[in-house]
Formats: C-alpha cells, structure tokens, sequence
C-alpha cells in the first residue's frame, strides 16, 4: 500500500471497529473518525461516529468534546437526532451556547470571578456579567481534546484528554483531565470524568447537551414529563449565584418528585422563576449512599422517547433553555427559540468555592477527581 493511500486512509477513516453484536442484531458496534474542519489556529478538528448494536448514533467532535448529534429510536422505532446543534464547525465557533460541550474547569458560575484557596485570592476571567461561567472566556469547551477511539465488546468509546496549564482562565495548577465517551449496547451514553492537579484548584466538569426527545428543531419542551430525585433546590440572586440557602422543593414550582409536565410548574408564579426567566437551577440529588444515583427521568409524550439521568455528582442543574431567543440557527435551518431544550448539567453546585456549607469542589496535589454520569435511553410502553 502506498503511503498515499495509507494517510488517505488515515484521514478518511482512522478507525472503524466492528465488535461481536448479539446474534439477529442488525447494526454493529463501530468508531469512525472523519475530518469536521479546521480551526482557526489551523489545527484539525474531528468527527467521531460512534454506533451501538441496535443502532443508536452518537456523533462528537474533539474540539470542546461536543456532542454533534445523537440519534436514539421513538416508540415506533423511527432513529431521530435529540440534541440541538450545527451542521458544521463554524456554527460552534461563532455561537454556540454551549451546545453539547464539555464544561469546565468550573461548571456554572463563580461569584464575580473571584475566590480565595489556602490564603490566596484568585481573579478568574469573567465573562457573564460580573461573574464567571462555565471555566471562562476560553473554558474547555473551546479547547481542541486530544482524542482516541477505543472499543470492547459491550460499547465504544472517545477518550478526550486535556491538560489545562497552571493560570489557564486564572485557574491555580496545572489540570490533567480525561473525558471518556462510552456508547453502550444498553443505550446508554456514559460520560467518565477523571481529573489530576499540581496545586489546589477548584474543579467542577459537566456536560451541556441541549436535549429535546422530540428531535432537535422540532419545537419546545414544555410538554417533556419530568421527574427530579429531589428534595431540595438552590435559590440563585438575580445574578443567578446561589444565595447559600439550601430549599425544600415542595409547594414550589421546583417539585418535580413525581412526575409532572415542565408547562405545569414552569407556568407558575415564583420569584425564583422569574429572576432565571425558567428553571436555571440546581437541584439536590437525594442520596444516601456514594455511588451512582438516579438524578432525572424525562418522558416525552409525542416519541415516547424517554432519558433517564444517573450520576455520581450531588447536583444537576436543570435549565430549561431561558435564553435561547431565536438567534441562534442550527441544524438544518433550526431557529432555536426560548425553552427548545432542556439541558441537565450533573455537577457540584455553583460557586461553591465561595461557599463553605456547599460540598467542596478543591481538588488537592495526589488526589484524583472521578465522575460518572450515565444518560440512559429508551421509549414508553405504548
Ligand atoms: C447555565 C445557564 C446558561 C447556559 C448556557 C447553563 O448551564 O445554567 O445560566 O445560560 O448554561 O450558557
């Protein structure tokens, strides 16, 4: 073979590994790697195309890690793509809200950039009104990941790495992180966090996938059933930083405990509601044991696609896309408007490092952060 054709062959299609599937099955477990452009900086971005053996399709590129598009069937077994986005990288590099991306080194925000670790103060760079968002101006999800396919014989998977310097955004210490992408062959997208420092820093990493069961462009998500395993939520000033108080969901419009149209609560009168012009909230995960919990179910009547969230974190921020006013176009055309997705962000809760009864976020020299959240599919009986 010519060398030609071996980087030919490199560029088009690095890896596509067919694993064993159960017997009948029609799809087959594989990775793909394909080109999905070039940055700015003339660096490479990649596609990866990761399939399950019943035919689920995830697509996520190294650039922010993003998840592109994610196919899963509705009730009548017709694959459609639930998550909002672009068709190409432009539209991720001109405006996108976060679209599918890995989150951090700070998930949501910190109170007007600021903090103090080990008698130090840090000034982080502050790009949401007077407060930090989502890791800063240049946070991970506007990094290129470094990012290797991998296989067995239950799913397939991106491993993304990413070493964040010492100083990055204003962060302390130098952040070796891993992201690893599974798709299994029970439906389910696994995310793995894994996380190492040289100094003390905060570390908080979520993903921002913009869900709508229904299908991306396909309308908003007021009549998305949801359940929320909690009891208690996080109040948020009108800068949306916590207030530090900690409240029970009942008689609120938060009570999700059994399950309830997002129109029924959201709908409502709340000061909460309408300081995040929705549900921009973190929500407590009940939890009684360390391990994987469930967080979230949605239910979405029209599909009858159904996501169940399960997670390792103590908290999921649901935000029920209050700012998505028609000006982003996405995917074929798609004008995105107000409450077109929902996204359930897993994490710690915001600005903890300004809070000291919030469960700590400091990640210390010789520790090592680990996370794991597990979006899990499948459609109602019907
Ligand atoms: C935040 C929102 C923010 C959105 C997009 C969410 O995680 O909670 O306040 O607008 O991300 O940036």
């Amino acid at each position: 073979m010519t060398l030609n054709r071996l980087s030919r062959l490199a560029t088009i299609a690095v890896l596509a590994v067919l694993a064993a599937c159960g017997e009948g099955s029609k799809a087959k477990l594989s990775v793909e790697r394909s080109p999905f452009g070039v940055l700015p900086s003339g660096d490479s971005v990649h596609l990866f195309t990761l399939t399950n053996a019943n035919g689920l399709e995830l697509r996520m590129m190294d650039y922010g890690g993003t998840v592109v598009s994610l196919k899963t069937p509705d009730a009548d077994g017709n694959l459609g793509d639930i998550v909002l986005g672009f068709d190409s990288l432009a539209g991720y590099l001109e405006s996108s809200p976060y679209f599918g991306a890995v989150v951090g080194r700070y998930a949501n925000r910190i109170r007007k950039g600021t903090f103090t670790l080990d008698s130090t103060t840090y000034t982080l760079a502050v790009n949401n009104g007077s407060n930090a968002l989502h890791g800063g101006i240049k946070g991970f999800d506007k990094v290129l990941w470094h990012a290797e396919p991998r296989q067995d014989t239950s799913g397939v998977s991106v491993v993304l790495t990413y070493t964040s310097k010492d100083g990055e955004e204003g962060f302390p210490g130098t952040l070796a992180v891993r992201v690893t992408y599974t798709l299994n062959n029970q439906n389910e997208f696994v995310v793995d966090y894994h996380a190492t420092t040289d100094k003390a820093t905060p570390v908080n990493l979520t993903q921002h996938s913009y869900f709508n069961l229904a299908g991306d462009g396909s309308g908003d998500v007021r009549n998305n059933v949801l359940t929320l395993d909690a009891e208690t939520y996080i109040p948020v000033d009108t800068t949306l930083i916590p207030t530090g108080e900690i409240k029970p969901v009942a008689s609120t419009p938060f009570d999700f405990r059994t399950p309830v149209a997002i129109r029924d609560q959201i709908s409502k009168e709340d000061p909460q509601l309408t300081i995040a012009n929705g549900i921009d909230h973190t929500f407590v995960i009940n939890r009684t044991e360390p391990g994987l919990a469930h967080a979230a179910r949605v239910v979405e009547p029209t599909s009858g696609r159904t996501m169940d969230v399960l997670t390792t974190e103590p908290g999921i921020q649901v935000y029920t896309g209050n700012f998505l006013d028609g000006s982003v176009v996405g995917k074929s055309g798609h004008v995105y408007r107000l409450r077109d997705a929902i996204c359930l962000e897993t994490q710690h809760f915001p600005d903890s490092p300004n809070q000291v009864a919030f469960p700590s976020t400091i990640l210390r020299p010789g520790q090592t952060f680990t996370s794991r959240t597990v979006y899990a599919f499948s459609v109602v009986e019907r």
